[in-house]
């Protein structure tokens, strides 16, 4: 067994981080961190070069994705570890949810115009790369750099939140649709930020399919959630996860850090794929 702390939710620019794998992998050095998960948003781009840089900075990688599923108006996040990041049939899942997101970016951008802010789909498209998961992030981004408004929440609050008037939905998957494609490739699906979500219904409802844990601990969780997660995980026998979900600058903070989980929860997760 090792030792030391992992921070097993991050992502890069391959979605909506504005750090680089190499970037990435630098602040886990810096903040000391043993092993990482990388769980880019509907891509698993950044997996083999964070796989090489982590070798030679003495950091483990686990292979990861965060797959965006939809159920009842509710935007479900599900994590998956140690997935076959190189299925083929998984790639092309993956290409297809990644080709819906640009056309919802556009429509999203359709109706920031009707509500007559000027923006245009190439100042999102300049802060990503032609594969690049893009997603509301980026487009609260460039509403940042156009000055339409002053902080990145604002976007949501104002505009492309949930209920926002230029909101769009995405091509949608099911949670049980996204445990299932995790599982097939022989990966570790996990409910990330059940706090946010704030329904432990959909918990017992995934468990059947395969949901396998839950993620605990995240910066968005408050001790009352910590606590609550983790009796439910212990009593119903599921894996605990847990991570900062850092953006890099994207969310106006750096992350990567605050949330520090011990060694002993990813030896969990190996021992379950074994
Ligand atoms: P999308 O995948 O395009 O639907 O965008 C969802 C992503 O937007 C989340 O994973 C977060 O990175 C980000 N996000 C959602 N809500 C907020 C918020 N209120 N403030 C900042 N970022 C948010
Ligand atoms: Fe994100
Ligand atoms: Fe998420
Ligand atoms: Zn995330």
């Amino acid at each position: 067994m090792k030792n030391g702390y992992v921070d097993l939710h991050l992502h890069t620019n391959a979605s909506d981080s504005t750090f680089t794998v190499k970037e990435l992998l630098d602040m886990a050095k810096s903040v000391g961190l043993a092993a990482i998960g990388i769980t880019d948003h509907d891509s698993v781009d950044s997996i083999d070069e964070g796989i090489e840089i982590g070798k030679k900075l003495g950091i483990e990688v686990v292979p990861g994705v965060e797959l965006s599923a939809e159920e009842n108006e509710m935007e479900v996040h599900i994590l998956g570890y140690f997935i076959d990041w190189k299925d083929n049939e998984f790639l092309n899942k993956l290409r297809i949810l990644r080709e819906s997101r640009l056309d919802r970016a556009k429509k999203i951008i359709k109706k920031l115009n009707d509500l007559n802010i000027g923006i245009k789909i190439e100042d999102v498209l300049k802060l990503t790369d032609s594969n690049t998961s893009v997603g509301r992030l980026h487009i609260a981004r460039a509403l940042k750099d156009g000055s339409y408004i002053s902080d990145i929440r604002e976007a949501f609050q104002k505009y492309i939140g949930h209920n926002g008037p230029a909101y769009v939905k995405k091509y949608f998957i099911s949670p049980i649709e996204a445990v299932s494609m995790i599982k097939k490739i022989g990966g570790i699906p996990v409910l990330a930020h059940p706090g946010v979500l704030n329904n432990d219904e959909l918990i017992f409802k995934l468990i059947p399919f395969g949901l396998a844990g839950i993620e605990v601990y995240h910066s968005e969780h408050s001790t009352s959630n910590v606590e609550h997660y983790s009796e439910l995980a212990r009593k119903n026998n599921l894996l605990i996860t847990g991570g900062s979900d850092c953006h890099g600058l994207g969310k106006g903070k750096v992350l990567i850090g605050t949330i520090l989980i011990p060694y002993h929860f990813l030896d969990s997760l190996k021992k379950y794929k074994s």
